[in-house]
């Protein structure tokens, strides 16, 4: 389970104050959901959980499992089991998706004191789990990322979600820039994935993307706190009367 208490975090560069109290419980087995307006510090929360440089900690607390995640590495979180959509959205000329999946499979497998996969049972898996995402043989082969469309990038996020088998996968804005299909795709990569020891925080601006992942949970994020907390109910309430009576309610 992630547990994250009154967490407050501000830019390092400037002290420009962010997250500003979150206090969120994930359990196991769960997805929620996260909205609000722009700027309310929903990627900065994802940032943060996930140990991108450039934020600092300044109060509270985030545990996976009673775990400090907040003290590790960006790589001993993923180890932990903690796995941020966005994680490795980077193009990677030269290397191959392939042998790029394989490294990063191994090297979680190490830091969890696992043997690595045999290349024959590597590609067995990557195989079975790259079809159900309509990831063909040459996506596999193709330099990471390179001349991707944003689907297929987004499909192959979720193909590194599938391999590394995490506990707590967040999601920020997954659904952007996609169009229909390649959302089903991605939604359908993603309901295979839930289980009950898998969580996920889902962070959406829009309610359509919950149509296809049902949350179980769903919270409302404004300037920097989770002001309101509900069932699926209240992502439909949102689309229908945006923020500004909650906002309301709020202040
Ligand atoms: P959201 O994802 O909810 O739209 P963000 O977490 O991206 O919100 O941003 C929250 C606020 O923090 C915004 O006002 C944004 O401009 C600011 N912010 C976040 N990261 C940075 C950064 N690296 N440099 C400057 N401002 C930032
Ligand atoms: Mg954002
Ligand atoms: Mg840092």
């Amino acid at each position: 389970m992630l547990e994250i208490k009154n967490l407050h975090a501000e830019l390092e560069d400037d002290g420009k104050k962010i997250l500003k109290g979150v206090d969120l419980k994930l359990e196991p087995g769960k997805v929620h959901a996260i909205m609000g307006p722009n700027g309310s510090g929903k990627s900065t929360l994802s940032y943060v959980l996930s140990g991108r440089d450039g934020y600092e900690v300044t109060e509270g607390s985030a545990t996976l499992d009673g775990e400090d995640i907040l003290e590790l590495e960006a790589e001993e979180r993923a180890a932990a089991g903690l796995f941020l959509a966005f994680q490795y959205p980077v193009e990677i000329p030269g290397v191959g998706n392939m042998t790029f999946l394989r490294t990063a499979v191994n090297a979680q497998r190490k830091a969890r004191g696992e043997e690595e996969l045999s290349a024959a049972d590597f590609l067995k898996v990557v195989r079975a789990k790259a079809k159900t995402l309509k990831i063909d043989g040459d996506m596999l082969k193709r330099p990471v990322n390179v001349g991707f469309s944003g689907g297929e990038k987004k499909r192959n996020e979720i193909l590194q979600m599938a391999m590394l088998e995490p506990k707590m996968c967040i999601l920020d804005e997954t659904d952007s820039g996609l169009d229909v299909d390649a959302m089903k795709l991605v939604s359908e990569g993603v309901n295979a994935l839930r289980d009950e020891g898998r969580s996920f925080l889902v962070i959406t601006h829009y309610q359509r993307l919950l149509d296809h992942i049902k949350p179980d949970v769903v919270h409302i994020m404004a300037e920097g706190r989770i002001i309101k907390t509900g069932g699926p109910e209240l992502a439909l309430e949102v689309e229908n009367n945006g923020y500004a009576d909650l906002l309301a309610e709020m202040a």
